[in-house]
């Protein structure tokens, strides 16, 4: 909708605008918002249910490419008061801090609630028992849940009678306190099912606060529900059917989207890459850090740098990870928004900055940008400013090209013909992406050599050769020996003295 004013705004003026509006809350809305009958009651998953304005941004001006689906949203910030009247037997959640938990809540679920806010083991605030029982509610007629949320780009919310709910604290590294909040009905309590949701919750945000950026908000709330998994400031809605990894990885996957594109507000309309990748990548260390790696290489997308994963993230198919979502062709939107973009953030680090400059060019990528709209070129600025390195060649080749990498060993020769006189070794690259390469060499004496070739190598041709100081004849040549690269094929990575 547009609305055209009779006089121009002037800088500094405000307008208010009121819109009504209603619709039935649909059952199965693409998988972001709906309905879910359970046992106990209906849970509803309310989420893109007002009317919120176009960014205007510098770039672009108004940004009205329209919500088809495919892509997500792209939201200016502000603060954001909402209520949500409801029969006193539903409990409402939602984005921000719920300012009237008095009125919402028996004396005896306060008291819970402030037993939550000062424990760390997760304390029961409506147990499942509870359920059914309508005493356990306040005797009122409809109760009014009155929430604000500061420095949003959306809120969403849920509300259910059949919720069984939870809470914990969340520690932040600046002393500061929020909650961790799960609500699920009671056909969610399996074996390491949702009574598991907020020591889930609590583990995401405290590990993303210390590591990158530390949680804004008050509360953090899982739903369990119909949408699969869904992110909005400060509430994401789950299956309520996941359990043991699949709900920890899509906790930790939806919670995640709170540093992007919630806190980094790129636009989602037009670059999945940079809320889908960027989190994809995080979430890799948060699974490896979680209780010991109780689920470790069980993350969202698992190996990123698998033979599996290589195939099939640079498969002849592939979309380029800058199209918009609505045109990459649905099978490739996995790899062009998740798992690609995190493989390539995981190349960056491990091979080409190393963890200490990467780990700050990113952490100072979300300073610089939260709150506030990135662009790709702002990305790739920040991280070449912070780690002090031209890394034109490696966004060419990962984000505007779909090349792939093939390094393969060509040839081992001996200087004058003799092992003796130490060897050259030639490396060739087969397909378009240039990497920095190691390469192990292992002479037959046991003797053995890492040598580590800087991108440069690969400026005037796809050939390299380099010499190594051998006295015995060589035995293995391997290029990549930690399975760092994402090498398209590795049957030719490895040179093997022939047995004569
Ligand atoms: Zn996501």
């Amino acid at each position: 909708m547009q609305v055209w004013l009779k006089e121009p705004l002037a800088a500094g003026e405000k307008i208010k605008l009121s819109v009504n509006y209603s619709f039935i809350i649909p059952e199965y809305g693409t998988d972001r918002t709906g309905r879910l009958k359970t046992r106990n009651g209906i849970i509803y998953e309310v989420a893109q249910w007002f009317p919120r304005m176009a960014v205007y941004d510098d770039i672009q001006g108004w940004n009205t490419m329209p919500y088809v689906g495919a892509g997500e949203f792209y939201l200016e910030y502000g603060d954001i008061d909402f209520s949500v009247t409801a029969p006193a037997s539903i409990i409402v959640v939602g984005s921000g801090e719920l300012l009237n938990p008095q009125e919402c809540y028996t004396e005896e679920q306060m008291k819970r609630w402030e037993a939550a806010r000062n424990s760390d083991k997760t304390v029961i605030i409506k147990s499942e028992k509870e359920a059914k029982d309508k005493k356990t509610r306040p005797q009122v007629g409809n109760i009014t849940w009155k929430f604000s949320m500061q420095n949003t780009r959306d809120v969403a919310w849920a509300a259910s009678e059949a919720f069984v709910q939870d809470a914990a604290r969340i520690i932040l590294p600046s002393g500061k306190k929020c909650m961790a909040v799960s609500v699920y009905p009671a056909e969610s309590i399996t074996k390491d099912g949702w009574q598991r949701s907020t020591e889930f919750v609590k583990a995401s945000i405290e590990h993303y606060s210390k590591k990158w950026f530390e949680y804004p908000y008050s509360t953090a709330t899982n739903v369990a529900g119909i949408v699969a998994g869904m992110e909005y400031p400060g509430i994401v809605f789950c299956s309520y059917y996941s359990s043991g990894s699949s709900l920890w990885s899509v906790t930790d996957h939806e919670l995640g989207h709170t540093w992007f594109p919630m806190i980094v507000g790129s636009n989602e309309r037009k670059y999945a890459w940079m809320d889908e990748g960027l989190n994809s990548f995080i979430n890799e260390f948060s699974t490896d850090e979680f209780n010991k790696g109780e689920f470790k290489d069980k993350g969202f997308f698992g190996d990123t740098n698998s033979p599996f994963m290589v195939q099939y993230s640079f498969s002849d198919d592939a979309d380029g990870l800058n199209a918009i979502p609505e045109v990459i062709q649905e099978n490739n939107l996995d790899v062009s928004a998740y798992s690609k973009p995190a493989q390539m953030l995981t190349a960056l680090r491990e091979v080409v900055l190393g963890h200490e400059r990467f780990d700050a060019a990113f952490s100072e990528y979300i300073r610089r940008w939260a709150y506030k709209h990135p662009t790709p070129w702002d990305f790739f600025h920040t991280i070449e400013n912070v780690s002090g390195e031209d890394l034109s060649w490696f966004w060419r080749a990962w984000v505007f090209n779909t090349w792939k990498l093939d390094i393969a060993v060509s040839s081992v020769e001996y200087k004058e013909e003799k092992a003796s006189k130490g060897a050259l070794v030639t490396i060739e690259n087969l397909e378009k992406m240039p990497m920095p390469v190691t390469v192990k060499v292992k002479e037959t004496n046991g003797k053995q050599y890492t040598v580590d070739l800087p991108v440069e190598i690969w400026q005037r041709g796809s050939f390299w050769t380099f010499s190594v100081p051998s006295t015995t004849e060589i035995k293995e040549v391997i290029i990549d020996p930690e399975n760092k690269l994402p090498d398209f094929n590795r049957d030719n990575n490895e040179w093997k003295k022939k047995a004569f």
